[in-house]
């Protein structure tokens, strides 16, 4: 074990002062594992579980989700469950109860990849060791993105609920060490790792998220998240689907498509929702939107297969999005 300082935070202001060359700490269900495997070596932990910003508030404009609300208390908020399905579907689908008891909502959205080699020190890997190589490329990448990937990394980001939220126009609050306020699209939180795979957010040193915000929407209420898996609990999506649409006189007015599991962020598909919107939900609709959401996709030789999952995913999703209804 790598020796750290670890300091408790009393409130915000305490936190923000205290983080120059820290990590935050919440509820360490990715944290503490990774610094048990040696990826992570902070030299000082800010613990910012009890910043009360724990609240789930929701009013006829939204809903405000404190940055430290658990996983399991954001699936289960009645007003979630009802009017953000999509959410709730994708918290429950990931982790198992005992993890969603502890994660927290910011945690979660700073999730780092499940790359084997990322989580071994002994493998070579850009986003642990910038300039070291990608172990994955040309290795064993049948768990890897397919979309937004560069020649320096391919890793998949792991979170369920970012899938949801960025289907959902979600909005990242923060706070930075001089104080200053950020409204973050949640498309725009994270980054393709291009050419600096070790760079995974917006965030500036020491910024802090304190809510995440999900706007009241025409779709939102009519979403739901699709996840395939390996195994039927407690694993991450080969591929997922989060879908909202908003059908007005049988026509598909709005829509939001999300796909997990098979990109290096959280994506959200513009060409998938550009085929959906204007026409009359079908079987053959869906499929050409999933043609289009994959059609600059690139593979290793281990993960071509999640090509076509991904469509037929996609289509399903759909499909049961509209039977439901
Ligand atoms: Fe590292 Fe990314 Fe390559 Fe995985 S895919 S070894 S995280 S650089």
């Amino acid at each position: 074990m790598e020796p750290f300082r670890y300091l408790r935070a009393e409130d915000e202001r305490h936190a923000l002062a205290a983080s120059k060359g820290a990590t935050y700490i919440a509820g360490g269900t990715t944290l503490v594992d990774l610094m048990r495997l040696g990826v992570m070596r902070p030299r000082a932990l800010v613990d910012i579980s009890g910043l009360g910003l724990a609240a789930i508030d929701a009013d006829d404009g939204g809903v405000r989700i404190g940055a430290m609300a658990r996983n399991t208390d954001v699936a289960v908020h009645p007003v979630i469950a009802a009017s953000y399905p999509v959410l709730s579907e994708a918290l429950l689908s990931g982790a198992s109860p005992q993890l969603r008891n502890m994660a927290t909502t910011g945690g979660n959205v700073l999730q780092r990849t499940r790359c084997a080699y990322f989580r071994d020190p002994a493998a070579r890997c850009n986003k642990r060791d910038p300039g070291a190589g990608c172990g994955a490329i040309g290795g064993h990448a049948r768990m890897h993105a397919v979309l937004g990937v560069s020649d320096r990394c391919i890793a998949t980001h792991p979170s369920d609920m970012c899938v949801a939220l960025v289907a959902l126009d979600a909005v990242v609050r923060t706070r930075a060490p001089s104080g200053a306020e950020r409204a973050i699209a949640f498309a725009d939180f994270h980054l393709e790792p291009g050419a600096h795979p070790e760079v995974e957010n917006v965030l500036a040193p020491g910024e802090l998220i304190t809510h995440v915000e999900l706007p009241k929407t025409a779709f939102s209420a009519r979403s739901h998240y699709l996840k395939v898996r390996d195994r039927a609990s407690y694993a991450f999506a080969l591929v997922s689907a989060a879908v909202a649409l908003h059908v007005d006189g049988g026509v598909i007015r709005e829509c939001r498509v999300g796909l997990g599991g098979v990109a290096t962020k959280p994506w959200r598909s513009a060409p998938a929702e550009a085929g959906l919107v204007g026409k009359s939900p079908s079987v053959a609709v869906f499929r050409a939107a999933a043609e289009a959401a994959m059609k600059d996709a690139t593979a290793q030789p281990d993960n071509a297969f999640k090509i076509e999952l991904a469509k037929r995913t996609l289509v399903r999703a759909l499909v049961e999005l509209t039977e439901r209804a």
